[in-house]
């Protein structure tokens, strides 16, 4: 195998997954242009290369050291793991941080006319997974013994097919479940997409990069999960304004030219505003209230 002095991070190819992870290394000023017929992208700026593969195989090229760093659903993640270790191969991956999209749950779910109490119901019947780690682990950890249908894709069509009794399949809305005439009774895992790395050291090189894409990553998330407040407040009601702003710590308070009554409050606040507090925000005084998304932000 080369060892090539560029880092390599594996994101998915085409998937629910690739928009995302591609605006990430976008949004942390790694520049680079994919060509759908191609495996690799190289970074034009960064000695970075992106593999665009399968999801499914992510986790084995980061735990096996063939890529440094991956982007991948911690649903495959855990099953990856409980695979290997099944068959007593290197499961072991680093987590550097979970990510703020990819929000699923692995779920079982069965036909609407199932009389479903607990797990229990499901005891000596047939579920259909594409997951089979995952189940098994929930299955006997509550002592219940099922049968397996191992498929990799419609899994929901499974019990209308005759194919199985019910599903463990992942959900995001459930739209799919009800389309299917299934319903969900229990959530078995949730996730989201993360950042992993392969295990042991990298080059000093390496962890440079890896350290500044950490770094930028932490600052594309915390800003998209922030906001920028501006508003003009009467100083009378100061200190209750600013405690309504939600995380905002330290506003920043400015006088107003000719109205000694009221301040601006500039503050960056750590969730959405929504509108009951703006609500509440105005009916305290506040005026010219204005919440503003923020592009980057460092610490
Ligand atoms: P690939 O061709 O890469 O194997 P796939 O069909 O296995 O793709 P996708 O459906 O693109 O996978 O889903 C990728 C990941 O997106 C899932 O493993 C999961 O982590 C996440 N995800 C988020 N919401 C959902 C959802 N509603 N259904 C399925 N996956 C979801
Ligand atoms: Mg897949």
């Amino acid at each position: 195998m080369t060892t090539s002095n560029r880092l390599r991070i594996a994101i998915q190819k085409s998937g629910r997954l690739s928009k995302d992870s591609q605006q990430l290394l976008k949004s942390c000023g790694i520049k680079f242009n994919v060509n759908e017929q191609r495996l690799i992208a190289h970074a034009d700026n960064m000695p970075i290369d992106l593999l665009r593969v399968r999801d499914d195989d992510i986790p084995g090229l980061v735990m096996d050291g063939v890529v440094d760093l991956g982007i991948i659903g911690e649903n495959v993640l855990e099953e990856e793991q409980l695979e290997r270790e099944l068959i007593g191969k290197r499961a072991e991956v680093i987590k550097l941080r979970p990510l703020d999209f990819g929000a699923c749950r692995l779920s079982l779910a069965v036909p609407t006319e199932f009389a479903y109490q607990d797990a229990a119901s499901l005891e000596g019947l047939r579920i259909a997974t594409s997951y089979p780690n995952l189940l098994r682990r929930f299955m006997q950890n509550k002592g219940i013994s099922y049968q397996d249908c191992m498929l990799k894709g419609s899994v929901e069509v499974a019990p209308r097919a005759g194919l199985a009794d019910g599903i463990c399949d992942l959900v995001s809305t459930g739209a799919t479940l009800e389309a299917n005439g299934l319903y969900e009774t229990e959530v078995i895992f949730r996730s989201m997409a993360c950042l992993v790395q392969a295990p042991g050291e990298l080059s000093p090189s390496k962890q440079a990069l890896v350290d500044k894409i950490m770094s930028r990553v932490n600052g594309v998330v915390q800003a998209r999960e922030s906001k920028y407040i501006l508003l003009h407040a009467p100083t009378a009601t100061l200190e209750q304004i600013v405690a309504l702003l939600p995380g905002a710590e330290n506003p920043t308070v400015l006088p107003l030219n000719d109205d000694t009554n009221r301040v601006a409050i500039h503050a960056v606040s750590s969730e959405d505003l929504f509108w009951d507090t703006m609500e509440q925000l105005k009916a305290l005084g506040a005026s010219s209230i204005l919440v503003m998304p923020i592009e980057k932000m460092m610490g």
